[in-house]
């Protein structure tokens, strides 16, 4: 999808801060964290959203997560971590190329993300 910015950056037309990057996921810093070291995980292939996601490829994204999550954590020093899809624009979905967020999450932190 030229158009999806998601996309641009897989192709490297667009710069990112790579955290983890294997033959179908990648993941990388997001431009507007809500926490330091939130972190996006996406699948290389473009899908809207978890809805059209092939079963295959959503195995890999969770085994991503699984293994991100607590490096994260980690790297930040966070006791605990938000992580999320947003599956749909009214959901609050606004890149349309399906990714998993990581948030990190601290002791009284206002609350979730
Ligand atoms: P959504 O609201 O779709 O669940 O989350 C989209 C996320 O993508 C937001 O947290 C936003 O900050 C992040 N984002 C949007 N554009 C870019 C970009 O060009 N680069 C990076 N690294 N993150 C982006
Ligand atoms: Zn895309």
């Amino acid at each position: 999808m030229d158009d999806c910015i998601f996309c641009q950056i897989v192709a490297g037309d667009i710069p990112s801060r790579t955290v983890y990057e294997d033959d179908d996921v990648l993941a990388f810093l997001d431009a507007n964290p809500l926490a330091p070291g939130h972190t996006l995980v996406i699948p290389k292939d473009h899908h809207e959203s978890l809805n059209d996601l092939p079963a295959d490829l959503g195995s890999a994204v969770f085994a991503a997560m699984h293994e991100l999550t607590p490096e994260v954590e980690a790297a930040v020093d966070a006791p605990a971590s938000t992580v999320a899809f947003n599956n749909g624009e009214e959901a609050g979905q606004e890149v349309p190329h399906v990714h998993a967020h990581i948030v990190p999450r601290f002791a009284d932190d206002g609350g979730r993300p």
